[in-house]
């Protein structure tokens, strides 16, 4: 399924938005250190590591990301696989691309047990703990070709479980984002592992329906390109654009398996320089085909929660079909492919959009992306305020912590827990013989508050015993009663 890769440093050059010359620079260091960092390393399939790292950063030149993403996309394993660590890649890189590749990395040591009841959790808990959304947008290039190339990894029940989290957790996630073109590779991608019967009937479903509506289509695209010549439209641009698999999967559920009840699986895309063109276009295609009623929408007045623009209106040809047509202006068309990673590239870094502005265009940007403003929000209370869960707007966040085990399993805490509640929450043997703790990495007092996202490593001695005073420490019922326990039991053997 997935492309030989090569990677030859000038394919990504090409596609940078900004290619500066110190932007380029950049890249190519990041080329190099990666290069070095993965010599010899292979993955299941074979290839190369870095080939790995070159796609994943190649993903982030596509969605216009800035060169500290594209840089950031080439070392996002070197922290993961020990090759380097964060002092250095801070000094040669300096503390932003640090800061994100640290970020991926914490990303990848999320897991929560039972994925599939857990999977709006753990979707929250990537916003929460991702304090940049470009972290998230970095993961989600990894993923992207971590599930192109899924039929390479050898253990079954592990495929299984990256397709349905990639399901679950990815694809929304680059839905909320308002990456539509991602969204849909990704569930595509992972279609066929987790439902294999279901992705080949819905494949010979797509095939014949389009044979069918092949015909109706390329005469209905001849007329209206026609049309709008007639009408001094030159320089509007029309496509076809064929529906994802998967998107198509779930609309065929919820109408009862019926395709000839979904008008979308092809449609014809008009694509505007300006607003007013949208409506102009509208006007002379509802003119001449009679529209289907209850099918116009209009989500450039009223955009749709994840900022999507575009007018959309079903017709029927006149000689048997019907097509959907969808028209938008290119800053659209742009924006509903790479969402919120098109703003990125102008706007350094997401923080400065909450930044007042009397710029129209900016206001729009910054209205049609409600949601990342909120989750902004929350980052900076995250930064300056020690008691940031309370402020969360999301009640699953309200007043727990979520903290990791160094492999990586999610331990969820009530706030204000310590690593003596982590240690009994592991098991009473590791709290009873706790002789200290690390936080992330760090040497740390056991009654440090620990905060989410925070890894916890516990060392044991067999001779450590618990004390009075971590009664005083342990905030959970269960370490509580564990300390009393033994404590007792102390007693009355002395
Ligand atoms: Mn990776």
């Amino acid at each position: 399924m997935a492309e030989k890769s090569t990677t030859d440093i000038q394919e990504i050059l090409e596609l940078m938005r900004e290619p500066t010359e110190s932007n380029i620079a950049l890249v190519k260091k990041a080329y190099a250190f990666a290069q070095k960092a993965h010599e010899g390393e292979m993955r299941f399939s074979g290839d190369a590591y870095f080939s790995h790292a070159f796609e994943a950063s190649k993903n982030l030149a596509k969605f216009g990301m800035d060169a500290a993403s594209i840089a950031a996309g080439f070392l996002h394993d070197t922290l993961e696989d020990g090759n380097t660590d964060e002092k250095t890649l801070e000094k040669e890189f300096g503390k932003e691309i640090a800061f994100l590749v640290d970020g991926v990395t914490k990303l990848g040591k999320l897991k929560y047990r039972g994925l599939e009841r857990h999977a709006e959790s753990l979707r929250k808990l990537f916003v929460a703990t991702a304090q940049d959304a470009r972290v998230l947008i970095i993961k989600l290039a990894d993923r992207l070709h971590n599930i192109q190339t899924l039929d390479g990894h050898p253990k079954k029940e592990k495929r299984h479980r990256i397709a349905v989290e990639t399901l679950e957790i990815y694809a929304p996630l680059a839905d909320r984002l308002g990456m539509g073109l991602l969204k849909g590779e990704l569930e595509d991608y992972a279609f066929p592992h987790v439902f294999p019967k279901e992705y080949k009937q819905v494949k010979e479903l797509m095939t014949k329906k389009r044979e069918d509506h092949k015909k109706y289509l390329e005469k209905f695209h001849r007329s209206l390109q026609k049309e709008l010549a007639q009408h001094q439209s030159s320089d509007i641009k029309t496509s076809y654009r064929v529906k994802h698999l998967y998107s198509l999967y779930q609309k065929l559920q919820r109408k009862d398996w019926d395709i000839d009840k979904i008008y979308d699986i092809t449609a014809i895309r008009v694509i505007t320089d300006t607003i007013e063109e949208c409506y102009r276009v509208l006007g002379i295609i509802h003119s001449i085909w009679r529209p289907l009623p209850g099918r116009i929408k209009d989500y450039i007045a009223l955009p749709k929660p994840n900022g999507y623009q575009s007018i959309h209106t079903t017709v029927f040809t006149g000689d048997g079909g019907i097509v959907e047509v969808q028209i938008r202006t290119k800053e659209m068309h742009h924006d509903a492919e790479y969402g919120i990673a098109s703003h990125l590239a102008y706007k350094k870094g997401l923080f400065d959009r909450l930044k007042p502005t009397t710029n129209d265009k900016e206001k729009v940007i910054k209205n049609k992306l409600g949601w990342i403003d909120e989750l902004i929000e929350w980052q900076e209370q995250v930064s300056e305020n020690t008691e940031f869960l309370k402020e969360l707007s999301i009640d699953f966040f309200k007043y727990r912590v979520f903290v990791f085990t160094p492999r990586g399993d999610t331990i969820d805490m009530p706030e204000d827990s310590t690593p003596v509640d982590f240690a009994y929450m592991i098991h009473s043997d590791i709290g009873n013989h706790m002789s200290s703790a690390k936080v992330n990495g760090k040497m740390s007092s056991i009654k440090t508050k620990l905060h989410n996202g925070d890894i916890v490593e516990i060392m044991t001695n067999k001779n450590s015993r618990p004390s009075q005073k971590w009664l005083e420490y342990a905030k959970t019922s269960i370490a509580q009663r564990h300390i009393r326990v033994w404590l007792q039991k102390n007693k009355k053997e002395n």
